[in-house]
């Protein structure tokens, strides 16, 4: 099994497996994953000599690990009727054909869920992707269809979108649960990633843009 795929077939979602609940230990190890948190913007770069598609594939596992492992610590915090809102200025509606290319912005039809439904559900649709061989293969021998370059962008937009609600309807919870360097660590990867792959559309940034402007001058 080449490297971006590793720790991939002892992954069972959290969504999936329920009971095997997650822990600040699971975190912990998916932080150390990242590298320690000043070095991400490094850590997301292609290492020479690195198959790219095999790389971008890593990298978007990674991201769904951590939201798929986020949302196990905080999804019992999210009332059951809090529509899936970032702050008061973005709601993300739920496309009913989440295969549809495109459909977060009106491919086709789109359904107000409460993030607690909403949230869960993206979460098993992306564990289903990422495991599929034909979509991303774990042979060295085998290529990734062209269709995997667009759905790595379709699965990074709607964890972005996950980040997104978490920052700013559950950061409470997450302080209260201690794990606020863990959320950090995570936003930072998948901020970092979506940049160094121009993987979204500018306007997902918007809803946490306080945030990323803290991030951009810690780097400075
Ligand atoms: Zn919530």
């Amino acid at each position: 099994m080449p490297s971006w795929a590793f720790g991939r077939a002892n992954h069972k979602t959290a969504v999936i497996a329920r009971g095997n609940a997650a822990g600040p230990a699971q975190l912990l190890n998916l932080s150390a994953s990242l590298g320690g948190t000043g070095h991400t913007r490094e850590a997301v770069r292609r290492p020479p000599g690195e198959d790219a598609d095999s790389w971008v594939a890593s990298q978007t596992l990674l991201v769904f690990q951590h939201v798929d492992l986020l949302w196990e610590l905080l999804g019992d915090g999210c009332a059951p009727e809090l529509p899936m809102t970032a702050g008061s200025s973005a709601e993300y509606l739920f496309p009913r054909d989440l295969a549809l290319e495109a459909s977060d912005d009106g491919g086709g039809e789109l359904l107000r869920l409460p993030a607690a439904e909403y949230i869960p559900s993206v979460l098993k649709w992306a564990s289903a992707l990422l495991s599929d061989e034909a979509l991303f293969p774990t042979s060295p021998e085998t290529r990734f269809p062209k269709k995997s370059a667009q759905l790595i962008k379709t699965i990074t937009r709607r964890m972005f979108r996950i980040f997104a609600h978490i920052f700013h309807h559950h950061w409470t919870r997450a302080e209260e649960l201690g794990i606020l360097a863990h959320l950090n660590t995570s936003f930072r990867h998948v901020l970092f990633f979506a940049e160094e792959f121009e993987l979204l559309a500018a306007k997902e940034f918007e809803p946490l843009k306080e945030v990323i402007e803290q991030i951009k001058a810690d780097e400075q």
